[in-house]
């Protein structure tokens, strides 16, 4: 676990994410984080600490809390801890470009003794404590093709009293530090808006025709 493939990917001139502590972070209890991401592709970044830093997999469909569907994690690269405040908009150009929003937030609790020999066995069962996501949970590991071979990973719900049918990332679509949907935090932060739009879910005809009405109501204002 370090940060050095992290720091090589990103400049920290251009790109306002944190380049991260190297001696990184002491404390009880310990951190999770979805971070919901439209880059070239949107994606849900799962984020759990571990020896000091964020073990990180992107997530494309996101999280599901239907213990009969596997959602495909891809590990990525180490992140810094302090990075579980990020939210805002990465350059265009620069690696991972495009907005970031803080999706869920809270503590995890391993379900294992050992999460370092359960990483390397490819089998990790751990409880989360967020605001979203709760629960008995497990990342599995598995084959992958070519590039992604030992990358592939699976996120699955296990059942329990927090497993549901409810489909979580369309029903909660917003940030659990500001409440904005991706599109309001292009607009506040200078990124593209509709490009960031187009990770949020699609309003509904109701919604359209009451932002029609409201915008109507304020012209004759
Ligand atoms: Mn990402």
């Amino acid at each position: 676990m370090s940060l050095i493939k992290y720091r090589k990917k990103r400049s920290f001139k251009t790109s306002p994410e944190p380049p991260g502590d190297t001696k990184g972070r002491t404390h009880k209890s310990l951190l999770y984080v979805v971070q919901k991401h439209r880059a070239s592709q949107l994606h849900y970044d799962f984020r759990l600490e571990f020896n000091g830093v964020l073990l990180s997999w992107a997530v494309p469909k996101g999280p599901s809390l239907d213990p009969s569907v596997k959602r495909l994690a891809m590990q990525v690269e180490d992140h810094p801890v302090e990075y579980a405040n990020f939210e805002g908009v990465i350059p265009e150009g620069e690696y991972g470009g495009g907005t970031v929003m803080v999706w869920d937030t809270g503590s995890w609790l391993p379900e294992q003794e050992e999460v370092a020999a359960a990483l390397t066995k490819g089998d990790l069962k751990f409880t989360l404590r967020g605001k979203k996501l709760r629960g008995s949970w497990v990342l599995v590991r598995t084959r992958g093709f070519g590039r992604s071979s030992g990358k592939s990973w699976l996120l699955i719900k296990h059942r329990d009293r927090h497993a549901s049918k409810i489909d979580i990332t369309r029903k909660q679509p917003k940030s659990v530090l500001t409440k904005r949907l991706l599109a309001d935090i292009a607009r506040a932060e200078g990124g593209d808006v509709s490009k960031a739009a187009t990770g949020d879910p699609m309003p509904s005809k109701e919604a359209l025709r009451a932002a029609e009405l409201g915008s109507r109501a304020s012209r004759k204002v």
